[in-house]
Order: structure tokens, then sequence, then C-alpha cells
């Protein structure tokens, strides 16, 4: 039997972050007292109406096929929430609900890019941006960016970057793993250039409602009809109402587009799961309350972090506008981000994602979606280490 993967599957990268994460879930098993920087997601429950919701669609028997784009009320709700949220126009029909953010992203590059075209992606990345490119056989050409421009990408950067072969533009404000958020003059300033050039801009704007000290979520589709025209978005319910688990995601596209993306999932995932669309009617129209709790920890959170990493020698910090991640610079430290994650976790106990996963060396991705009490614990332990390895 010949075994051989297809060229698409053994061109992805190995999940790098995959063996160290694999390493802290051994040691807390064995009892070790690991204290985690490394969640992708919020540590607060999933709000109890949206429970509710679901339990009880699912009780009603809401177990069967749904329509492959979403129910129309959930699609109605996802409208709803453009309207009121960034005063954009989309007609239900140009919503497709998908299975987690994820999938919202990955169908928008399979069905927009193929063979020759490139996607350009600022670096710091999130990791599947450009494996996703991959799989759907573009090239991703990635445009660094470091701490000295708070992770932002500059027009001319961008400019510099777009060929004849552009075909997508992956754009992601606020940041993961940055945190770092674009203001209206630099998002409108990015979209301007894909106007002119006819480049498509992916939007991703999943962490929208997690931005700080009064700053403000702008979505680059608001500045004119032809930014609006240029851009997809894709967005989800995983962050802002802690649903990572249920798997549920949504993109805004223009019709043409929508109906490719439409058709590419109806011949793969088909809808996502029909109770789960219930609790996301729930999530979306329902009272938002609890956003105004979890900012407040997330942002107490986040201060004491950034002012203790700043505080250690070899270390420093950009402070993060939105999501829940600080990106400190460890590169004075003399070790490359992989083996300061290994050397960390295993001599201190504490674990957090190498920069180079999300293509950037010279940091470490520290998520504050844990309680104030471990960011105390850890950053002591991070201090010490810093402090030993410092010599
Ligand atoms: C978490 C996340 C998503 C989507 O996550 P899902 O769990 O698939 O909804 C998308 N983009 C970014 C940048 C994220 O951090």
């Amino acid at each position: 039997m010949n075994y051989s993967v297809s060229r698409r599957a053994a061109a992805l990268s190995p999940s790098l972050t995959l063996a160290i994460d694999a390493k802290a879930k051994q040691m807390k098993a064995e009892g070790q007292d690991v204290v985690g920087f490394g969640a992708g997601e919020p540590d607060f429950d999933t709000p109890q109406h949206i429970k509710d919701a679901a339990a009880a669609a699912l009780a009603a028997g809401f177990t069967k096929y749904t329509p492959s784009s979403g129910i129309p009320e959930l699609r109605q709700a996802i409208v709803d929430k453009f309207k009121r949220d960034s005063g954009l126009t989309y007609k239900p029909s140009q919503v497709i609900v998908s299975c987690g953010g994820k999938h919202s992203c990955y169908n928008v590059i399979l069905a927009t890019c193929q063979e020759g075209d490139e996607v350009i992606i600022p670096s710091p990345y999130w990791l599947s941006y450009p494996e996703m490119v991959k799989l759907a056989a573009a090239t991703p050409v990635i445009v660094p960016t470091s701490d000295k421009t708070e992770f932002k990408v500059t027009p001319e950067q961008l400019r510099a970057a777009i060929t004849p072969k552009t075909k997508l533009f992956i754009l992601n404000s606020p940041s993961n793993p940055t945190g770092s958020l674009y203001n209206r003059e630099e998002l409108k300033a990015l979209g301007d250039i894909c106007v002119e050039k006819g480049v498509l801009i992916m939007s991703d704007e999943i962490y929208d409602k997690l931005v700080y000290d009064g700053a403000e979520h702008a979505s680059v589709a608001t500045f004119s009809q032809a930014h609006f025209e240029h851009t997809i978005i894709v967005h989800g319910l995983a962050k802002a109402y802690s649903m990572t688990g249920w798997r549920l995601g949504y993109l805004a596209a223009p019709d043409p587009i929508a109906k490719a993306i439409d058709a590419v999932q109806s011949h793969s995932t088909s809808n996502p799961t029909s109770f789960a669309q219930k609790g996301g009617v729930a999530a979306l129209n329902g009272p938002q309350d609890h956003l105004k709790s979890w900012l407040a920890e997330y942002s107490k959170r986040r201060g004491y972090a950034h002012q203790r990493l700043n505080s250690i020698p070899g270390i420093s910090c950009v402070n993060a506008k939105g999501a829940f991640y600080l990106f400190p610079n460890i590169s004075k430290l003399g070790l490359k981000s992989i083996d300061f994650c290994a050397k960390l976790l295993e001599e201190e106990k504490v674990a957090a994602v190498p920069g180079v996963a999300f293509g950037a060396d010279e940091y470490i991705r520290l998520s504050y979606a844990t309680s104030l009490q471990n960011i105390e614990k850890g950053l002591d332990r991070l201090e010490k280490f810093a402090k030993r390895i410092a010599g």
C-alpha cells in the first residue's frame, strides 16, 4: 500500500506549538503545578441565557439539518449586528454561518484563491492563515512588522508587497497574537490601496468587542461603498461570548463571493450544528452585559502583566489595545522563541507560545485569559527565569 499523502497535506507546517502544549498538559496531568499562558480562549463560561437557548432547542427536537448557510433567524441576527455595531448594510444572502471563525476564514480563502494567486499576510499573523493559503494552492506573501510599529503594517509596506498576482490581503484587528489595533486613519489608508489596486480584503474582526482604554474597533468596510465592495468580514461567536467549543462563525461578503462560499460549504461541512445556531441567535440578540465585567477583568490583568513584563530586565512589551494577548520581545535574552518556551516550561513550569509559530521569533505570546493570581505566579517565575538566563 502506498500511504503517500497529497502534496497539499504534505506542504502544511506541523504545529510548532503542539509539542510544548502536549508537554504542558502532560506535566499538569502528572500533578505538576504548571502556570498556563497558552490559552487561545476566554476563561469565562458561556453566559447562561445562551446555553438555555441551545438546551431549549435541543429539547424541542431542533436536531436536523438546517440550510447549509445557517438558519434565517441567525443570518438576520448577524445582519442586525453589522448594522448596529458598524453601520454596515448586508442582505441575509450575503451572510454565511460556518463551523467557527476559522472555518469562515478557510471558506473565504478556498473560494477566492487558487494556484498562482498571492495572499498578503502581515506577520506576526494568526498561525492558520498561511497554512490555509497553502491548502488553496496559493502563495502566502509575508510582510513582517515589529513592536516598533505596534505590529502594524504601513501603507508603504502594503503597496510594495502588491503584485499583479495579489488576490487577497488579510487584516486582523484587534490581532491575535499581538493585541494590536489599527485606528481609523491607518485602516482607511490600507483600504484605499486595496481599492486602488483591486485587491480583496479579508478582515478578521473576531475580537471587535475586546478593546481597552476607550479604544474603538473600526471595520475597513465602512469607509466607502468601494471599501465595502472590496471587503469580506470574517467573524464568530467564540471570543465575545466565550463559545469556542460551539463552533460557530460567520462571514459577510459581496454577493458573488457569498454565493461561491455557499457552494463550497454545502459540499463540505453543510450547516453548523442546529441547536448551537439557536444559541448564536440568543448571543447576538440578547443582553450584552457580560462584556462589561469581562472587559474590566481583562483590562486589570493586561495592565498588571504589561507593567510587570516591562520591569523584567531583557524583556520589553508594547501594550495591547485589544484581544487578550501580550506579545513581549524576548530577543535580548538570547534564546530562540522555541528554546525559550521549552526551557521556561521545563525549568519554571510556565507554558507560553513561541513567537515563531506566528512568524516572529523574537517574541513569545502570553494569553491573559487566566486568573490574575495565575498571572502573578507565572510572571514571578518568568522574572526568575529571565534573570537566570541573562546571567
Ligand atoms: C479565535 C480566532 C478565530 C476563530 O476561532 P473559532 O473558534 O474558529 O471561531 C479567528 N481568527 C482569529 C485571529 C482568532 O484568534
